[in-house]
C-alpha cells in the first residue's frame, strides 16, 4: 500500500491549492471575457447594422433625388421618346445604382426601359405590378415580379405636369437575385466566422440574404427583425431559422422602412475566446510548472529535516548514536522542539543505560566491582598487554563479627573495609568483591614484590583500624602474578593460584599475606 508521507502530503496539499487557484483564475477569466466578447459583438453588430442602416438610407436618398430630378425633366415632354430614352439611358449609366431604368406613361404602358434586354417596351403593367403607378408618390416598392419575369425592388418618382396632370413615373430597378447595389453596398459574402446580414421590408420579406436561395422568403417570428421593421435599433442574443445561436444587432432603414440585421453565431465567439483562453494558458504555464518545482524544491527543504528525525526514530533501537541527529539540520521550531526532545530523551536514554550497566558491574553494598565487571577490565587489560598482580583478600573470623554483632554490623564492617581499601594508595588499583567478604585487588604493572608490600601495608592499616562496633580485625592475603608474556599462565589461572595462596595464608595463622609460587 501506497504510505504517504509528509513530503506527498505537503506536495498533494499545494499541488492541488496552487492548480485550484489557476484553474479559478482561468474560469473566472473565461467568464469574464466571455461576457466582455458577447457584449462588444453584440455593441459592434449593432453599430455594423446602423452604419449599413444609414449607408442604405443614404443610397436611397440619393436614389430617389436622382429619379425626382429625372422626373421634372421627362415632364416637359413624355411624347417625346427620344427625351424618355436619354433620359433612362443617362440615370442608368449615371450612377450605377440600378439593374434597370424604366419609365411609365400615365397608360400604366412601358414607354422606354434601358438597358433594353427583354422586350417589355409596350407593355402594360400587370396589376402585381402597379404599386408605383397606383401610388402617385416618391415610394420603394414591396418586392414584386417585374413583367421580364425578375424579382424586383424599384424606387419610383411620379411625374406631374406643370397643371399637375398625372403623366406617368420614372423608376430605378434593383433586381433581387442579380449583382445589384445591395451587394456592393451590404457585403456580398458571409465571413469565415458564420457572420452575415440580411435585409428585409415591413412585410418581413428577405431583400437581401448572404445565400440568395433565401431571398424572397417570408421571416415570421424573428424578434430582431421585428424590431428593426419597428424603427428601432439595438442587439440581442437570437435563434436563427437554422437554430443557431446568433449574436445580432439590428437597425432601421427609414426610408425604404426595411430592416437590416447584422449577426454572428455565439460558437465563433465561443471558439475565438477557446483560442484567447489557450493563449492565456500557455503564457501561464512558464509561471505555473516555476511555481510547482518551487513547492516541490520547499517540500524538499521543510520536509527533509523532520524525515531525518523520522527515520532516525525508527532506527532508535538499533542506534542510540547521538552523531546522526547532531547532522540534522533543524532550521525552523517544530524540527528544532523534536530534535531536542529526542537528545534529552537520547541523553537519559543513554545516561539509564550506563546506570545499568555500571550497577550490573558493580556490588551494591560496596561500590566494589563484582566479577562480571572485574572480567570486563581483565579482558581489556589482557588485550593490551597490561601485566599485573592479584592479590586476594579474606577476612578472618568474619562468621564470629556476625554473630557476635549481626549481619548489619557485619555489612557496615565490609563498607568500612573497602573504604580502607580504596583509600590505601597504589596507582590504577581495581578492587572487585569476588564473595560475601572475599575481595581481589589488581594492581596493574605490580612486580611480586610491590604487590606484597602494597598487601602488608593494607594489612597493617587494615589491622590498625577500629571497625564500627566490631572493634579491630584482621585480613589474610594470598597474592599471584598473571604476566601478559606468559602465554602459559591464563588470568582464570592467576586468579585461582591467588586463591590457593590465600589459603595458604589462613593455614599459616590468618593475617599475613602470601606469595604464590
Ligand atoms: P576464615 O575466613 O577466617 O576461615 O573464617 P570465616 O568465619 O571468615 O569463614 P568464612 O570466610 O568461610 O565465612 C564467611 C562468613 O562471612 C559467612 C557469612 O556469615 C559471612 N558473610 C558472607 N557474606 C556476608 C555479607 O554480605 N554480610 C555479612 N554481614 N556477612 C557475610
Ligand atoms: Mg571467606
Ligand atoms: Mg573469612
Amino acid at each position: 500500500m501506497l504510505r504517504l508521507d509528509l513530503q506527498k502530503l505537503f506536495l498533494l496539499l499545494t499541488t492541488a491549492t496552487v492548480l485550484l487557484t489557476f484553474g479559478n483564475s482561468y474560469y473566472a477569466t473565461y467568464q469574464v471575457q466571455k461576457q466582455l466578447m458577447i457584449d462588444s459583438t453584440l455593441e459592434s453588430n449593432r453599430v455594423y447594422a446602423a452604419k449599413l442602416a444609414e449607408t442604405t438610407n443614404n443610397f436611397i436618398a440619393s436614389a430617389q433625388l436622382q429619379l425626382a430630378y429625372s422626373a421634372g425633366i421627362l415632364a416637359s415632354d413624355m411624347s417625346n421618346i427620344a427625351l424618355l430614352e436619354a433620359e433612362a439611358k443617362r440615370l442608368k449609366q449615371q450612377s450605377d445604382f440600378f439593374n434597370t431604368v424604366a419609365i411609365i406613361n400615365s397608360d400604366a404602358v412601358i414607354a422606354t426601359v434601358f438597358p433594353y434586354t427583354t422586350p417589355v417596351k409596350g407593355l402594360v403593367l400587370p396589376n402585381n405590378a402597379r404599386q408605383s403607378f397606383n401610388a402617385r408618390q416618391s415610394l420603394v416598392t414591396d418586392p414584386f415580379l417585374s413583367p421580364s419575369g425578375s424579382y424586383i425592388v424599384s424606387l419610383s418618382e411620379p411625374i406631374f405636369s406643370n397643371g399637375g396632370d398625372y403623366l406617368g413615373y420614372v423608376t430605378g430597378t434593383i433586381y433581387l437575385h442579380n449583382n445589384n447595389v445591395f451587394f456592393k453596398l451590404l457585403g456580398q459574402h458571409s465571413h469565415n466566422d458564420g457572420s452575415y446580414i440580411y435585409v428585409a421590408n415591413r412585410n418581413r420579406e428577405l431583400l437581401y440574404h448572404y445565400d440568395p436561395e433565401r431571398i424572397g422568403d417570408l421571416v415570421n417570428g424573428n424578434s430582431v427583425l421585428e424590431a428593426s421593421i419597428n424603427d428601432q435599433q439595438g442587439s440581442a442574443m437570437v435563434v436563427n431559422s437554422k437554430g443557431i445561436a446568433m449574436l445580432a444587432g439590428y437597425a432601421h432603414i427609414e426610408r425604404a422602412g426595411w430592416g437590416v440585421v447584422a449577426q454572428r453565431p455565439v460558437d465563433s465567439v465561443m471558439a475565438e475566446l477557446d483560442v484567447q483562453l489557450t493563449q492565456v494558458i500557455l503564457k501561464s504555464l512558464p509561471m505555473l510548472l516555476f511555481i510547482l518545482l518551487s513547492i516541490w524544491i520547499a517540500s524538499r527543504y521543510i520536509t527533509k529535516p523532520l524525515q531525518a528525525l523520522a527515520l532516525f526514530a525508527s532506527d532508535m533501537d538499533k542506534n542510540l548514536s547521538q552523531t546522526h541527529i547532531n547532522h540534522i539540520k533543524a532550521w525552523y521550531f517544530e524540527v528544532n522542539s523534536l530534535k531536542q526532545a529526542i537528545l534529552s530523551g537520547l541523553g537519559s536514554l543513554n545516561n539509564r543505560i550506563n546506570q545499568l550497566h555500571e550497577d550490573s558491574n558493580t556490588d551494591p553494598l560496596t561500590q566494589f566491582y563484582n566479577r562480571r565487571g572485574l572480567v570486563n577490565i581483565l579482558d581489556s587489560w589482557e588485550e593490551k598487554k597490561i601485566s599485573f598482580a592479584v592479590v586476594a583478600l579474606d577476612i578472618d573470623h568474619f562468621k564470629v563479627v556476625n554473630d557476635t554483632h549481626g549481619h548489619d554490623v557485619g555489612d557496615k564492617v565490609l563498607q568500612q573495609l573497602c573504604d580502607l581499601i580504596r583509600a590505601y594508595p597504589h596507582e590504577g588499583a581495581v578492587f572487585c568483591r569476588s564473595g560475601g567478604e572475599e575481595f581481589l585487588i589488581m594492581l596493574p604493572e605490580a612486580s611480586a614484590q610491590a604487590a606484597y608490600q602494597y598487601a602488608e601495608g593494607l594489612r597493617n592499616q587494615i589491622a590498625n583500624v577500629d571497625m564500627p562496633t566490631a572493634g579491630k580485625i584482621t585480613v589474610s592475603l594470598g597474592i599471584s602474578l598473571w604476566r601478559a608474556e606468559d602465554k602459559d599462565c591464563s588470568i582464570k589461572t592467576a586468579l585461582k593460584t591467588a586463591d590457593i595462596a590465600l589459603y595458604q595464608a589462613k593455614r599459616n595463622g590468618r593475617n599475613c599475606s602470601i606469595i604464590a609460587e
